[in-house]
């Protein structure tokens, strides 16, 4: 097979017998950028990454993910001119504000002030989330890319299938990606494969629980041993079992 620089974190997260190449490189792209925001290069300290942290803010999971991955002068120094923005648009909310018309608000299915707008819109974006939406977009370009080549088409067949998220999201990029010549094989292969692979997680979460009566005591754990995380990987991917990502 043809490997294009592009292409190799894709033909690589498929050849990881992981429940979900997608989740496989989704955790890769995450740390990627986290790196990139709040480690050595310290891109946070440029002006325009600062200027789109500023705007964007991040989610409550990746304020998680920056606070355990360990930059702390880091962290504050973007939260010190987030806040700063962040003042500035709520004085100008609070200069706006209308006591609302209890009658014609209220009685309104869903009543929305423009201040709980605002505070609506500060909660939905996330510069992390956002460039995670990028790189996912490029991997599933990608994958469909690859399906020409008979080897990727191998390598999927061979797979364990993906997390519910993902076969999701690549149910959705099908749409705009897939090549009309994929179409017959594509579907019945993707479909199988998580008709098999549900099947499969359900078998070991099965032995897992299993395996507390007494009388199994001694049996093998078969592949139940990590039951529970690859259980529930498969349902809303990510690894429940991952350490936190620190920096080195
Ligand atoms: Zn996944
Ligand atoms: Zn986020």
């Amino acid at each position: 097979m043809k490997e294009h620089i592009d292409t190799i974190p894709v033909t690589d997260a498929f050849s990881k017998d992981d429940e979900c190449p997608f989740c496989y490189l989704e955790r890769q792209a995450e740390q990627r950028a986290i790196r990139y925001i709040a480690g050595p290069e310290a891109s946070y300290m440029e002006p325009d990454v600062r200027a789109v942290t500023d705007a964007q803010g991040f989610c409550r999971h990746h304020y998680k993910a920056l606070y355990d991955y360990g930059n702390a002068l880091g962290n504050a120094l973007m939260m010190q001119t987030y806040y700063v923005g962040l003042q500035k648009e709520f004085q100008a909310q609070l200069g706006s504000f209308e006591l609302p018309d209890k009658k014609g608000l209220f009685a309104k299915k869903h009543p929305s002030l423009p201040i709980t707008q605002w505070a609506k819109e500060k909660e939905s974006t996330c510069f992390l989330c956002s460039r995670l939406e990028y790189n996912m977009r490029r991997y599933y370009a990608t994958f469909f890319h690859l399906l020409k080549e008979p080897e990727f088409r191998q390598s999927v067949e061979n797979s364990k299938g993906f997390c519910m998220h993902h076969f999701r999201q690549l149910m959705e990029m099908a749409e705009e990606y897939l090549p009309n010549n994929q179409i017959s094989w594509f579907y019945p292969t993707v479909l199988a494969l998580m008709e098999n692979s549900l099947a499969r997680v359900q078998t070991d979460i099965d032995w897992f629980i299993e395996k507390f009566d007494y009388r199994n005591a001694d049996a093998p754990w078969k592949n139940s041993m990590d039951a529970v995380p690859r259980g529930m990987q498969k349902l809303k991917g990510s690894y429940p079992a991952d350490r936190p990502f620190k920096q080195d």
